[in-house]
């Protein structure tokens, strides 16, 4: 079943197409396809190009650099980057602190944050997690104490992806330690990571690159300008960011991505030999794999055209991030011994960064409990 199959529908895939064709760098197609994973250099350059065609964040209304396009169209347009293998536009930027910008910042952060967001001439990156508060983020510590004309900061951010390579930090951080309900004392707020007393130390990762951070801050002066909409209403904006976090990293596209260059593998693997049975059944757990995407697909357009719930966003999270290690693992053993020896592009290293999409975002186990509770009621 073709879901996105009106003709309207047909000629935007085509249009799309086209783009990736004439602008998507032939080496960075390359990078992305052998290792699943995007540099900064490469998001920061492709969010420029986006930008430069009007493309740069598919989902913010076209007021603020939005493209007007409905559901089905940004499904399209996030399923034909992923086949193409193209960045996303930049998640931190454009999923995360754009929209929180643009539904509670005020007129003077929404002009210089949004176009900057948009065209990477900012990065930014997402300071919530700290070494002890990772699922019950609500009990994180990092404080701003308000002073003349802003606040003091102080405490630590761990496992903040790209911070080395950032130039903002949106971070979660208490402003008032007395709340009755501890997410009732936190606040949302920028800081420009340039800021004397912020230190950034990397973290190298299972796969052994360095994308993990973790950020330091010693008496950071963060001016007023840097909280974003009221004090101490920070938790219901993360829940709003959450929300969007959690849908991306379903992450259609990028297993569908995935399944391609198994069969890609599988194809090169039967021309070198391997018996025509063990092939059959790859194929078919290749398909059966192809079919949970399907179905995943279905559901989250389904909530995309009814207005995506966090609840909703969770199982979204969940599912998605299980079919793309599913895969992943699979592309793994159809390469054999050769995707340990790198043969196979950069196997091994995908499947140990893929561990990580069951984690971040809010783990595996806490988005069954969040389903458990709101949905099914236990
Ligand atoms: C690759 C990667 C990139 C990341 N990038 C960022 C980033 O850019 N910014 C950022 O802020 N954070 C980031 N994170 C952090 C991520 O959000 C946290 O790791 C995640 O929320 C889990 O928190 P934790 O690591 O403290 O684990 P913990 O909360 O200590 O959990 C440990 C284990 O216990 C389980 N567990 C915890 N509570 C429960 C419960 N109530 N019921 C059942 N099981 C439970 C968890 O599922 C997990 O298996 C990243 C993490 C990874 C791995």
């Amino acid at each position: 079943m073709d879901l996105l199959g009106t003709p309207e529908d047909k000629r935007f895939r085509e249009e799309v197409r086209a783009f990736l064709a004439a602008h998507l760098p032939a080496d960075m197609r390359q990078r992305i396809r052998s290792t699943g994973f995007v540099s900064y250099q490469d998001q920061r350059q492709w969010q420029r190009t986006l930008d430069a065609h009007g493309w740069g964040a598919p989902a913010w209304p076209v007021a603020h650099g939005g493209t007007g396009w409905n559901a089905g169209q940004q499904m399209i347009f996030a399923d034909e980057c992923a086949m193409a293998s193209a960045p996303t536009p930049h998640i931190f930027n454009i999923t995360m602190l754009g929209p929180v910008i643009i539904h509670f910042g005020n007129d003077a952060q929404r002009e210089f944050f949004l176009p900057r967001l948009l065209n990477g001439g900012i990065l930014s990156c997402q300071g919530f997690s700290e070494p002890n508060s990772g699922s019950d983020l609500a009990s994180l510590q990092t404080s701003a104490r308000r002073v003349d004309g802003g606040y003091v900061v102080n405490g630590s951010k761990i496992w903040t992806s790209q911070a080395h390579a950032s130039d903002w930090i949106f971070c979660l951080l208490r402003t008032d330690s007395a709340a009755a309900k501890k997410q009732a004392g936190i606040s949302f707020v920028v800081i420009d990571l340039k800021s004397p007393g912020v230190t950034i130390r990397p973290i190298i990762g299972i796969d052994g690159r360095h994308s993990l951070n973790q950020v330091f801050f010693d008496d950071v002066l963060v001016p007023q300008s840097g909280l974003i909409g009221e004090e101490n209403k920070g938790w219901d904006y993360a829940k709003f960011l959450l929300g969007h976090e959690r849908t991306y990293v379903a992450g259609i596209g990028r297993t569908r991505e995935r399944i391609s260059y198994a069969r890609e593998l599988l194809a090169s693997r039967e021309r070198a030999g391997l018996p025509a049975k063990t092939a059959a059944a790859w194929r078919g757990r290749i398909a059966l794999i192809e079919t949970d995407v399907h179905a995943l697909e279905i559901t989250q357009l389904r909530l995309m055209h009814a207005g995506i719930d966090q609840n909703m966003a969770s199982l979204l999270k969940v599912r998605g991030s299980e079919l793309y290690q599913e895969i992943v693992e699979l592309a793994m053993q159809i390469g054999g011994a050769a995707s340990l020896r790198g043969d196979c592009g950069e196997l091994t290293t995908a499947y140990l960064y893929s561990r990580a999409v069951t984690i971040y975002g809010g783990s595996t186990e806490v988005q069954k409990n969040i389903l458990a509770s709101t949905v099914i009621g236990l």
